[in-house]
């Protein structure tokens, strides 16, 4: 266990359960399928998992219900090493669960459950504060409970540490998280939720960037597959590249983007640097199937930004 993690993530943690079929189901349709599996998922479980095969001490701060999807899960967060003893068990709700169709063409139908996740609460936050008391980063995403993502970033302020925050699924945030985010992290369609501008241009990407900073985000990264990562601070307006790979399952880029671009502030780089590193993990990801199994270790990285 690692008592003094550089990253802690706040967030979600699913288990996965995926069937491919020969096409997807219309409503009142049963499909018989093929093949199936089951994994560890949720966005937060999926960046902590990046981040620490990126080479970095983890702790993860969610809840999971007391039932054997929640040990399973456990286990996929143990396996790398990430601090798993503060996740909470709730008695009274069960692990969440995603149920993901897929089609032979790459759709998928994906519900979830979200259970346990839900019940994430401002108390879990703070007691989570030992963690972060010598932590270098905090990360969220939004499939836990708002009032949760904002206790955690009021945390991370009085630590005096930067909070990322990666808004997925966006929806409009209030202005006092917003004025807590050192850095927000939405691809394109979340950039539009959250700022009603398509960034489809140099210009829009400005001009959403801009409205970001100006509700108090500190600074904000676009990303844009594979065009790469528009990142924008007071000072200075960029497109960072993307490194041209072979996409093979693009599931879980964000994920890994985020992850990695933790990891590389928590090392002391800049941000334009940190997003190069970002970008590598993300485009090494992007070339295989799954999602933890996606994610590249830090050797892989920094060979491919070599
Ligand atoms: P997902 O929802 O599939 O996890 P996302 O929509 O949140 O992904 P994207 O903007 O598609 O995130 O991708 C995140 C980052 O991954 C990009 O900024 C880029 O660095 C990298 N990336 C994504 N797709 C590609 C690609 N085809 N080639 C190279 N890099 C890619």
């Amino acid at each position: 266990m690692n008592t003094h993690p550089a990253i802690v993530v706040y967030g979600s943690i699913n288990i996965d359960m995926i069937v491919e079929a020969a096409h997807l189901p219309r409503p009142g349709e049963t499909v018989l399928g093929n093949d199936f599996r089951m994994s560890c998922g949720g966005k937060g479980a999926n960046q902590a998992v990046a981040a620490a095969k990126a080479g970095a001490d983890v702790a993860f701060i969610g809840r999971i219900g007391q039932d054997g999807f929640g040990g399973r899960a456990l286990e996929s967060l143990s396996k790398v090493g990430i601090d798993t003893s503060r996740i909470g068990i709730d008695p009274t709700s069960h692990t969440g669960v995603a149920l993901i169709s897929v089609a032979p063409s790459g759709e998928n139908q994906i519900t979830v459950s979200s259970g346990a996740n839900a019940f994430l609460s401002k108390t879990d936050i703070r007691r989570s504060a030992p963690a972060l008391a010598q932590a270098r980063i905090a990360l969220a995403q939004l499939e836990i409970p708002l009032s949760a993502v904002c206790e955690a970033a009021m945390l991370a302020a009085e630590n005096g540490i930067p909070f990322i925050l990666n808004p997925a699924p966006a929806f409009a945030l209030p202005r006092d998280l917003l004025e807590l985010t050192s850095f927000i992290t939405p691809n394109e369609s979340e950039c539009e939720i959250l700022t009603g501008i398509r960034p489809d241009s140099k210009s829009a990407l400005g001009k959403a960037a801009e409205q970001l900073m100006a509700q108090g985000v500190k600074g904000v990264l676009i990303t844009l597959g594979k065009r790469g990562t528009y990142f924008a601070t007071a000072e200075r307006h960029l497109l960072i590249e993307a490194f041209p790979v072979q996409a093979r399952d693009t599931t879980g880029a964000g994920d890994t983007f985020n992850g990695a671009f933790a990891v590389a502030l928590a090392d002391g780089l800049a941000p334009e640097e940190a997003i190069r590193f970002a970008n590598a993990a993300a485009a090494l990801s992007v070339t295989r199937t799954g999602t933890h199994d996606a994610a590249p270790l830090r050797s892989e990285i920094q060979s491919h930004l070599a």
